[in-house]
């Protein structure tokens, strides 16, 4: 089977392909793999243009304005001399706005088009433009960036295409390092850059969407590279749907969102082939270290199973935090990272606190905690003190056992189904990304050994966005493990069953649990406090609505945020889930800087203003659904 070219300028290049992606079971894997395969004509133009060449790309420029309702030629009569008519200004005359918000060029999909005015914009100089038409600029160049990568990668499937056919062995690894040995040369690349290069294009070559979606500027580079690796597990047909229903909306999410949601996909369609994964990867298990370009080292233990590094890195940070609470210097990163160091090589993390003294104290990185000048001086909406829902199990400092014995608080969440084992639906450890719902079990019944930990439990809605929370309780956590299961061993599939069966099962457990359900579009303001400090209760609520700072694309975990009156409390701003919501201490800063407004319409969404003009919505990551 072939297709015709796929036309990159083309704004709907191959209305035939969406038709045949939604057959796609119909295909065979060798079918679907030869989708949206690159035409020569697709490559074309990469070698120095001939003069007729030149004239067919006019002649396309010129179906593309026309196609947009626009002529320059008439436009420009008398206006622009000649054949100028590619400069911002002109641009911005013809085309509605330019590359200002809103205007034509700022939607333009990638092309000869789009190129020919971004040079015209940087010809003129950029300096004449506004700071809307310069993020516009910056937006297409982007855009063109992208569709330059899917044309690249169209190149190394055609070049790759071309050697396996030709191969006497095909598919044998002597061959591969053929043609990636002619990708290095010709790039100049490393053997490793080369076959991670050879490796992308051929992982593209199975998801149609994907590739489409660079070619049209929708997604980048980045952004493919994330479907490729976590789509790496699923069979064809399965990895082209999942890349079908994320192509459209991965251009608004992070590299980071979109690994996460596109991770968690892959847990719901196939669990079981997600936790072979894992145990395959743990074969894998290793500690690394290497040199930092600094002069520094970094040190990391790789494959490790995933309940074992959640719960060690909470330990981390809940040690950490007592050490800061008890005034030892630096920032939390820092702290952690000589806790880390300390545990490993032996030394009582108690040494890293300061001598007793005058003068102590680390007046450098405490946080600008009061922005609104009210409220105790110092006891700001932070989330670093022993009130935040990731504190030190709440302690005022360290109990018996030392700091050592600190276990932290685990915020897992899974949806109330695979919370009672009656799904296999994958759950989530906040701050550490999705697991599986093995792995969550696994840490649930790792954790519920150790008396030390803390609890919270977030039930999720449809939609995946949080609905109710549970506050942190200290005590045994859920039965996670059927009887006679070792600790430490992921259940096996359907175990999670038992989990409800008997006095004491699960159903108890969560029965006993207090739920406060979430603000929705209009605010009731149940829990408003006239105090400029949130109350515990929601500080993990709002932290439980938004798991990282409310910045677009910011993951800082809302654990290690403030909580921000996004109206200042001394303007009259409720402490209130409606004028609430985590800020790292970056952003918290970016708030306060000319030009920028942060608005909250209503409970959860996030307006930002920026000093450019354009306007930025956020609202709450869902979890998992
Ligand atoms: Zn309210
Ligand atoms: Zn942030």
């Amino acid at each position: 089977m072939t297709l015709p070219p796929t036309d990159p300028t083309d704004p709907d290049p191959d209305p035939d392909l969406d038709l045949m992606l939604a057959g796609a079971e119909e295909l065979s894997e060798e079918e679907l793999a030869g989708l949206a395969e690159p035409a020569d004509g697709e490559l074309a133009g990469l070698a120095e243009p001939a003069d007729e060449d030149l004239a067919k790309l006019d002649e396309r420029l010129d179906e593309e304005l026309a196609r947009l309702g626009l002529d320059l030629d008439a436009a420009c009569a008398g206006t622009c001399p000649e054949a100028g008519h590619g400069g911002p200004g002109a641009a911005a005359a013809l085309f509605g706005g330019g590359f200002a918000e809103g205007g034509v060029l700022d939607g333009l999909g990638p092309g000869p088009a789009l190129a020919g005015f971004s040079q015209g914009a940087v010809d003129e100089g950029l300096g004449g433009l506004s700071d809307d038409e310069l993020v516009g600029v910056l937006r297409a160049s982007w855009r063109l960036s992208a569709w330059q990568a899917g044309v690249e990668l169209a190149a190394v499937a055609e070049l790759d295409h071309r050697r396996v056919r030709a191969a006497e062995r095909p598919g044998s690894s002597l061959a591969d390092d053929h043609v990636a040995a002619e990708l290095a040369a010709a790039l100049v690349l490393t053997g490793r850059s080369a076959d991670a290069l050879l490796g992308l294009a051929r992982d593209l070559a199975r998801l149609p969407a994907v590739r489409k979606a660079l070619l049209e500027g929708r997604i980048d580079r980045a952004r493919a590279v994330v479907f490729a690796a976590e789509l790496a597990g699923l069979g064809d047909i399965a990895a082209a749907a999942v890349a079908m229903g994320f192509a459209g909306i991965a251009g608004s999410m992070t590299t980071g969102q979109l690994r996460a949601a596109v991770k968690a996909m892959v847990l719901w369609l196939d669990p079981a082939a997600a936790r072979r994964r894992a145990e395959q990867g743990q074969g894998q298990a290793r500690v690394e270290a290497w040199p930092e370009g600094s002069g520094n080292a970094g040190l990391a233990g790789r494959e490790l199973p995933a309940a074992d590094a959640v719960a060690a890195d909470k330990r981390i940070t809940a040690i950490a935090r007592a050490l800061k609470d008890a005034g030892a210097p630096g920032t939390l990163d820092q702290l952690r990272a000589a806790v880390f160091v300390a545990l490993l090589a032996g030394r009582d993390p108690e040494s890293l606190l300061p001598t007793p003294g005058p003068g102590q104290a680390d007046g450098e990185s405490e946080p600008d905690r009061n922005p609104a000048g009210a409220g105790a001086p110092g006891d700001g909406p932070g989330g670093s003190g022993p009130t935040g829902p990731a504190g030190a199990a709440g302690s005022g400092g360290p109990g018996p056992g030392g700091l050592a014995a600190l276990a932290g608080t685990v915020h897992l969440v899974m949806p109330a189904a695979a919370w009672l084992g009656l799904s296999d639906a994958p759950g989530e450890a906040a701050g550490s990304g999705p697991l599986d719902a093995w792995a969550c079990r696994d840490l649930a019944a790792r954790l519920a050994a150790g008396p030390a930990t803390r609890w919270q439990v977030t039930l999720t809605g449809p939609d995946g966005r949080a609905v109710a929370h549970a506050s942190p309780r200290a005590g045994p956590g859920p039965p996670g493990q059927p009887p006679g299961g070792p600790p430490g061993q992921p259940a096996g599939p359907g175990g999670g069953r038992d989990w409800l069966a008997g006095p004491g099962g699960g159903r108890d457990w969560l029965a006993g649990l207090r739920f406060d359900w979430l603000e929705r579009r209009t605010c009731s303001h149940l829990r408003q406090t006239p105090r400029y400090q949130p109350p515990d209760r929601l500080q993990n609520l709002i932290r439980a609505r938004q798991r990282t700072c409310s910045f677009p694309g910011c993951r800082r975990p809302a654990t290690r945020c403030d909580l921000d009156h996004t109206l200042p409390y001394d303007q009259g701003g409720p402490t209130c889930e409606c004028n609430l919501s985590p800020l790292c201490r970056m952003h918290h800063r970016t708030k306060q800087a000319g030009g920028w407004n942060l608005t909250q319409p209503e409970p959860g969404v996030l307006v930002w203003a920026t000093p450019h003009g354009r306007t930025y919505t956020v609202t709450p990551d869902p979890y998992l659904a």
